[in-house]
């Protein structure tokens, strides 16, 4: 069996907020295998973003190890692992400075980890943004003076800009409206093929993963409750938590609606 590129094994984050223990995530295990898109989706509140944040090594976990190509990652992350893991979030703006160009900041990337000749940066800029879609000449603007679509994409820039290899996506599309929302998912299809890139993509929205994901992990608070096949989730769910998120799933076929009916009955059967 090929090795797993990233790997949870028994990880949990307990937070204390005014005296209260709080188990975010609760001894979660899983594996991303190279190349896949994995989806993780819950409810708000039900941990996924506490998974992202440890992965990236924004804080520790409290229990439990994370694995990169079957060595543990270091609570203290080195430059190596800074380039291949990139976290894209709901709000670009959060990541993106004001003050600098969006070129500067795509270049600053790129200065960081040392890719390619100094001489070549600019240019590489450039191509870096035609590849998400945008014009070379958007180098020169603020982060400001964009769409939100527009920035998200910028974004989506800056996480391959350093060649990295897997891309931990949260919510990268929840502050979009629905046809942007489709571009974007459009393109991270592209890129993930192109590039050959790993995904774990964060979402409290079922319906986005259909036609993105591989396979769905699904959280209900901070616990791993199923992780199925895309296609199994939708047409036959194993646990009553993902019944629910499921039933909450616009209905796109007359096909799929019949099956929701039976799968209300199936929940309602367990609960
Ligand atoms: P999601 O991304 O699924 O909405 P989060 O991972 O953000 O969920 O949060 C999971 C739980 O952990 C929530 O109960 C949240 O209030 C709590 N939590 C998250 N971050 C912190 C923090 N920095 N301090 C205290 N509690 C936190
Ligand atoms: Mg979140």
């Amino acid at each position: 069996m090929t090795q797993p590129l990233l790997s949870l094994v028994s990880v949990s984050k307990t937070f204390t907020s005014a005296g209260r223990k709080v188990h975010a995530v609760d001894n979660v295990s899983f594996d991303v295998t190279a190349g896949e898109c994995l989806a993780i989706v819950g409810e708000s509140g039900s941990g996924k973003s506490t998974i992202a944040n440890m992965i990236l090594g924004i804080y520790p976990q409290t229990a439990g190890d994370i694995l990169f190509r079957g060595d543990p990652l270091p609570a203290r992350r080195e430059l190596v692992h800074r380039r291949a893991i990139q976290l894209v979030q709901q709000n670009p703006l959060s990541s993106l400075n004001p003050k600098r160009s969006i070129g500067a900041s795509l270049r600053l990337a790129l200065d960081v980890h040392g890719i390619g000749e100094r001489s070549g940066r600019w240019n590489r800029v450039g191509k870096l943004l035609e590849e998400v879609g945008l014009p070379a000449e958007f180098r020169s603007r603020s982060p400001a003076a964009l769409s939100g679509g527009q920035r998200q994409r910028v974004a989506i820039a800056r996480a391959l800009a350093c060649q990295s290899e897997l891309v931990v996506l949260d919510e990268p599309t929840s502050a979009l409206d629905v046809l942007v929302q489709a571009r974007v998912l459009k393109l991270l299809n592209e890129l993930r093929q192109k590039r050959g890139l790993t995904y774990i993509f964060i979402t409290h929205d079922l319906s986005v993963v259909r036609n993105i994901a591989d396979r769905v992990a699904v959280f209900e608070k901070g616990k791993l409750v199923e992780l199925s096949s895309t296609e199994t989730v939708f047409t036959n769910p194993q646990h009553p938590y993902t019944r629910r998120l499921i039933g909450a799933v616009p209905v796109v076929t007359a096909e799929e609606a019949a099956l929701r009916g039976r799968l209300m009955e199936k929940s309602d059967a367990s609960a």
